[in-house]
């Protein structure tokens, strides 16, 4: 390991101060594309969770005396500081890590300004309603914030879907403690100290960094938090679940996928294996709703395998800070040995590997984007999240094999239908088990919105009006009318 002693600091912020961890520990953050130490990282413990939580369970009262027009003029700074950081903020998220620059002005940056303005335009939208229950009470409904939230995220899109969460809860009135993943706190420090000074007040938003297994949890634990809302695996999920029931914690878990992208014979080729191709080896395969089983119609299957081989060799991998490079490193070098070993559990179940499989170079994480044809639907990487470039190309006989295979996994987060076929992909659309189906696309998503999964995948939505019941209560009032 190289010197670390000369390199930043990041510092936990509560309370609206940045302060140091109360055990004094750090941990080194390494670049994932050359492995180089990037910052040292507090490391909070329990008993920093038990400060932010106070100082977030403070700030509710003063949150919610702000007038709403006002707390939506305040997200409206926030976004705009955003913008006008653009370019630290990315290449900070590039370098953390390691996705393609590129990628992260193109999607990750515009993404978070797009939530934070969306959601600063709900703050004043947030109504009750007058519900006619019986003539003698005026009997109506507010909606008020849950309170103090625990937002959990992971490291494939920390920005974005750091910023999922912040924004909703932050416009409901809610107040916050952000945990990053322990390996990717950069960006989260960042947009904490622009929300201060955007002016969004101190003990709001705070950020405590550390380890899952003792930030988190103790996030978890605490009886001074009112809703986890948490991105990430399935059997961590699981634990939060069971973690949350301490004091019955309201929990949204978005989880894993293993999404699958059906291609029929009618399809235009040539665009759907290009989706393809992007939908799973965009973030080198580290997204939720990879497109990481691609399903084709026997009569193009051999087609298809080939176009997509073609499409992964001209991938550039290599630099992130290049503008040129298609597809950077994996995350971690134990994220690399992960996605190695199904290269070789694949291997040894029998499909056939087309194209990738290896690593590449000597530093840094990278895999080759990886192409397995003849996968049979029972196969380890037909039914695993691996969390990788690796696709798993997949052959069906017609609409109904289509949907047994698509639909005969644990997940169901999304998937896609490539069809000139109007009458099928809306028949496909209805049967895929999803909470999202893209036809004759594949990958977008947007904050208006409803997304999330069901089984393995999670459950609850984040974005659009679905994320605003999820930071808010009902309250029903009865006033009578009797005199
Ligand atoms: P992870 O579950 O290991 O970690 C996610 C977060 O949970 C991190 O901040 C981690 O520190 C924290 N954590 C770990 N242990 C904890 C504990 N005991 N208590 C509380 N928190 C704890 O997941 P990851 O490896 O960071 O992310 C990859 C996973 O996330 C994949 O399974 C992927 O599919 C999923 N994901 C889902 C979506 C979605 O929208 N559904 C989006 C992105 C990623």
């Amino acid at each position: 390991m190289e010197n670390t002693a000369d390199l930043k600091r990041y510092e936990l912020l509560i309370g609206g101060e940045s302060v140091p961890p109360s055990g004094g520990d750090y941990s080194i953050n390494l670049d994932p594309a050359t492995e180089r130490p990037i910052a040292r990282v507090a490391q909070g413990t329990a008993a920093d969770v038990d400060r932010a939580v106070l100082a977030a369970r403070a700030a509710l009262k003063p949150w919610n005396a702000i007038r709403a027009s006002e707390r939506g003029r305040i997200l409206m700074r926030f976004a705009e500081l955003l913008r006008q950081n653009q370019e630290e903020i990315a290449a900070v998220e590039s370098l953390d890590c390691g996705k393609p620059i590129a990628g992260v002005q193109r999607q990750d940056v515009p993404a978070a300004i797009d939530t934070l303005a969306y959601y600063a335009g709900w703050c004043d939208k947030i109504n009750g309603q007058v519900v006619p229950a019986r003539p003698d009470a005026l009997t109506y409904t507010v909606r008020e914030p849950v309170g103090v939230v625990a937002a959990i995220v992971p490291w494939n899109f920390p920005l974005m879907i750091g910023m999922w969460k912040i924004a909703p809860a932050l416009a409901c009135g809610c107040t916050l403690i952000v945990k990053p993943a322990e390996i990717t706190p950069l960006s989260a420090l960042m947009i904490g100290k622009l929300a201060l000074e955007a002016g969004v007040l101190p003990g709001v938003l705070n950020i405590v960094t550390g380890k899952g297994s003792v930030v988190g949890d103790a996030l978890v634990a605490h009886p001074g938090v009112d809703k986890v809302t948490f991105t990430g695996s399935p059997s961590v999920g699981r634990g939060i679940l069971q973690g949350a029931a301490s004091n019955f914690k309201r929990v949204t878990l978005e989880l894993g996928g293993k999404s699958a992208n059906v291609i029929f014979a009618d399809a235009n080729l040539d665009a759907a294996t290009r989706a393809a191709a992007s939908g799973i080896f965009f973030n080198a395969g580290q997204v939720c709703s990879a497109g990481s089983r691609v399903l084709v119609q026997r009569a193009v299957y051999d087609d298809v395998v080939e176009m997509l081989a073609q499409r992964a060799k001209s991938i550039k991998l290599g630099d992130p800070s290049q503008r040129e490079t298609n597809m950077g490193p994996l995350i971690s070098s134990k994220q690399m040995k992960t996605v190695l070993e199904y290269v070789d559990i694949g291997k040894g179940e029998g499909a056939s590997l087309v194209t990738g499989g290896r690593r590449t170079g000597e530093r840094g994480y990278f895999v080759e984007p990886t192409v397995f044809a003849n996968v049979a639907h029972e196969m380890r990487i037909s039914q695993e999240e691996i969390f990788g470039p690796v696709v798993s190309v997949i052959p069906f006989d017609d609409e109904a094999d289509a949907l047994r295979i698509a639909n005969g996994t644990a997940y169901s987060l999304a998937a896609g239908v490539w069809s000139a076929d109007i009458g099928r992909v809306h028949r496909m659309a209805a049967e895929l088990k999803a909470g999202t189906v893209w036809v004759n696309t594949y990958g977008y998503t947007d904050v208006r919105l409803p997304w999330g999964g069901s089984g393995d995948s999670g459950f609850g939505r984040e974005h659009g009006d679905v994320a605003i019941e999820n930071f808010t209560e009902p309250k029903a009032i009865w006033v009578s009318l009797t005199p």
